[in-house]
């Protein structure tokens, strides 16, 4: 009997799982012992870090993405499908546009995470976003025809996507206002849910002076209620009012209807081990990347580190071994800082963070690992 491996998502998460899996499971894959299937709904692979750029004309949406058949090795199943249902009692998976049902032995959930502005009333109408090729190339625009007023760069969801990205985008939006000399007409105020400017205090501890040094304002308890997109105002929970001329919004974040009706995760997000990436709702479940609800940055880092550990963990199930590999929480971000200098943090379920003294180096590094993500994603690096 085969063994059959389902992974349903082919971002971050699901393609380096599946690749991994294809190297570590390679004589049980040709000797038909075990099958990798790997279900996406595009046909392209998007690397999101590549979105931050878009916005100052640095990058396009092109840029992000690939065809994903050539980056997915030979040895796996690549099916090109919405999953639409999970049945975790019969043990498959419902494709939505070939309106048939795939039997797994062990599945894998690495849907990601969505974007859902219209959570917040006024916020699609009112503000712009770079958490997509859409909302990056609009905000482009907006950017470009923008030389005076108030930018409000406010993180309305957590958890999020890329924690840091907010920051990183304040501060490279005030060295860029400064390099097109239009800094002294521009203020720039940065909002964030909690008391302080990040939900990791060494983070909100560095950026805190750095913000002051640059003069952007930062706003903290600040929790967007509604938006007025006829005035331009951010009205919070709190009870103030904010006028922008042009808002920078981290949208609410959304996990996934499969996770909610499948009885995996009553928030979208499936509950998982933190270790093992096991569902705690069923049998032979696992989820692994921004899909899943762990006690760590919503981060590819994240996601890349848990699918080596997770496919060790499934080579030795397949193998009929007592599987052993664990997921630490190893999480490595880096932070541009605006001035082609970037600092980056590393830290997992133990380890606090301690933010590196900002460099020319790490933000080339950054920018190479950027380049050399697709290399990642083949499993190789
Ligand atoms: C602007 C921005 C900047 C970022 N910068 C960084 C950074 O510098 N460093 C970093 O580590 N992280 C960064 N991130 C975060 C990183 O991109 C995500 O954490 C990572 O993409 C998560 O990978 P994933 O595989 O879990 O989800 P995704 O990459 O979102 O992949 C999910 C996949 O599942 C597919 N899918 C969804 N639902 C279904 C379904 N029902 N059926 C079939 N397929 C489905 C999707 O099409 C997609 O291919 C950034 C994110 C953003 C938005």
């Amino acid at each position: 009997m085969t063994e059959r491996i389902v992974i349903v998502g082919a971002g971050t998460a699901g393609i380096v799982l599946a690749n991994n899996l294809s190297d570590e499971l390679a004589d049980e894959i040709d000797a038909g012992d075990v099958a990798v299937e790997l279900v996406n709904d595009t046909e392209e692979h998007v690397y999101k870090p590549t979105w931050l750029y878009v916005p100052f004309g640095e990058k396009t949406p092109a840029d992000a993405t690939r065809p994903l058949a050539p980056l997915v090795d030979d040895r796996v199943t690549l099916v090109i499908d919405r999953v639409d249902g999970v049945d975790t009692e019969s043990k498959a998976v419902s494709l939505a546009s070939r309106g048939e049902t795939r039997p797994y032995d062990h599945l894998v959930l690495a849907m990601g995470a969505q974007v859902t502005p219209e959570e917040t009333p006024g916020l699609a109408e009112g503000g712009h976003h770079f958490y997509g090729p859409a909302g990056a190339t609009a905000l482009r625009e907006e950017l470009s025809g923008f030389t005076e007023g108030h930018l409000v760069v406010s993180v309305v969801g957590v958890p999020h996507m890329c924690p840091v990205a907010p920051l990183e985008f304040a501060l490279i939006a005030d060295a860029w206002f400064r390099d097109h000399g239009l800094r002294d007409d521009v203020e720039l105020t940065y909002t964030y849910p909690i008391g302080r400017a990040h939900g990791i205090e060494a983070v909100a501890e560095w950026a805190g002076p750095l913000m002051d040094e640059r003069d952007i304002t930062v706003e903290t308890f600040f929790n967007a209620e509604r938006v007025d997109p006829d005035d331009e105002v951010i009205h919070t929970v709190e009870g103030r009012d904010l006028d922008y001329d042009l808002l920078v919004a981290i949208p609410p974040h959304d996990g996934s209807d499969l996770v909610r009706d499948a009885g995996l995760g009553d928030d979208g997000w499936v509950d998982v081990d933190p270790n093992t990436l096991e569902a705690r709702g069923a049998d032979d479940v696992y989820a692994l990347g921004d899909v899943a609800d762990l006690p760590t940055s919503k981060a590819g880092s994240a996601a890349h580190y848990a699918a080596g550990a997770l496919a060790d963990r499934l080579a030795s199930v397949a193998r009929g071994e007592r599987p052993t590999a664990e997921y630490d929480g190893k999480t490595v971000c880096f932070i541009e800082s605006g001035t082609d200098e970037a600092t980056y943090i590393a830290f997992d379920y133990d380890e606090s963070p301690v933010p590196k003294e900002p460099s020319k180096l790490i933000h080339w590094s950054k920018l190479g690992y950027n380049q050399s993500y697709w290399l990642t994603a083949r499993g190789v690096l």
